[in-house]
């Protein structure tokens, strides 16, 4: 076993985390109490007793309820920061954070070039910590309505952020199923802006096609459902999908059944699917990366060279540039010829 604090110090990607969903309990309250909001809560402990997920639709009333401390360009950066300064004590060198421009566009009526701006400026800050970012600009289903296209309006428009690299889909998954968004997902696909949508986690495998078939997914976010369709998992294994699978955030919303120990992420690699391991939403799930890897070297029997194999997958699935990609497989060479105990 790799002691954690060996773990910690492994070079690492994240692919699916959201910006939105990194507010630790105090950052929420700092930003409270920056903007004159009234949580109806004022210690850290009583925020966490509200973090009992009952169930999905649950969670999104809570995430919903959490972003309105997020009012101004400067909260979004202060969030970043806060999230982008524990991605740095983790070594994780490469973060595609996701985040939802609907919800402060259209809810809070900041300007696009402000939200472009204030990502921007996060995106630098974080590379002074030697963390580089980029962002998924993601459209939260039924939230933002499949003919709004304001997702995809400020991707292919001037006031795009810096470091966009693809448009994402979130939220209520079976209610708003990815044929509705077929339209919205064409105009960025015609505009070179890839997909990257979540399936397979609030509904079965039928999202899973979809995300792939009509919308051209590149990868898929969680996706372990998929597992109940053996057919379905053939074809994950044959095309090399990457999946991004986030075991505390399926145990806490009751996606996979039981504890961490019967998370299916053992399964999914024993069957050979392309799967890497993320956080989702770390401030309401309280958890790490690091802390991610190690319950999967606990619970699930990877060893050290599978640990270093999910930092690798994860690093070709990534938008990162070839010299990127290149810079930080070295890295992760000399980490594992350092040596690990296990
Ligand atoms: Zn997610």
């Amino acid at each position: 076993m790799i002691p954690a604090a060996r773990l910690a110090t492994l070079p690492k990607v994240e692919l699916h985390l959201h910006l939105e969903g990194s507010l630790r309990p105090a950052t929420v309250l700092a930003l409270a109490e920056r903007n004159g909001i009234d949580l109806g809560c004022d210690d850290e402990d009583a925020l966490v007793e509200r973090y009992r997920f009952r169930d999905f639709l649950h969670f999104i009333e809570l995430f919903y309820a959490g972003l309105s401390v997020l009012q101004t360009p400067d909260d979004l950066v202060t969030a970043a920061d806060a999230l982008t300064t524990e991605l740095a004590a983790q070594n994780v060198r490469w973060a595609e954070i996701t985040t939802t421009p609907q919800a402060h566009l259209a809810h809070r009526g900041l300007a696009a070039a402000e939200y472009a701006g204030a990502l921007d400026q996060a995106q630098r800050n974080a590379a002074a910590k030697g963390v580089e970012v980029r962002w998924i600009l993601d459209i939260s289903r039924g939230d933002e309505l499949p003919d709004d296209h304001l997702t995809a309006g400020l991707l292919t428009g001037p006031d795009a952020p810096a470091g966009a690299v693809a448009m994402g889909l979130g939220g209520p998954e079976a209610e708003w199923p990815a044929r509705l968004y077929v339209d919205t997902f064409a105009q960025a696909r015609a505009a070179g802006v890839p997909a990257v949508v979540h399936a397979g986690e609030a509904a079965g495998p039928q999202s899973v096609v979809d995300a792939l078939d009509l919308l051209h997914s590149q990868r898929i976010g969680h996706g372990v459902r998929a597992l109940e369709d053996p057919a379905l998992v053939e074809r994950l294994v044959a095309e090399q999908v990457p999946i991004e699978v986030s075991p505390t955030s399926n145990v806490l919303l009751g996606i996979t059944p039981g504890g961490i120990e019967r998370h299916p992420i053992g399964e999914l690699l024993r069957r050979g699917v392309n799967v890497s391991v993320n956080t989702d939403d770390p401030g309401y799930f309280l958890t790490t990366l690091t802390r991610e890897l190690e319950l999967v070297q606990a619970h699930h029997g990877v060893d050290g060279a599978g640990l270093v194999a999910l930092q690798r997958r994860a690093i070709e699935a990534s938008f990162a540039p070839a010299a990127t990609r290149d810079a930080f497989l070295d890295e992760l060479a000399k980490w594992e010829a350092a040596g690990h105990d296990d």
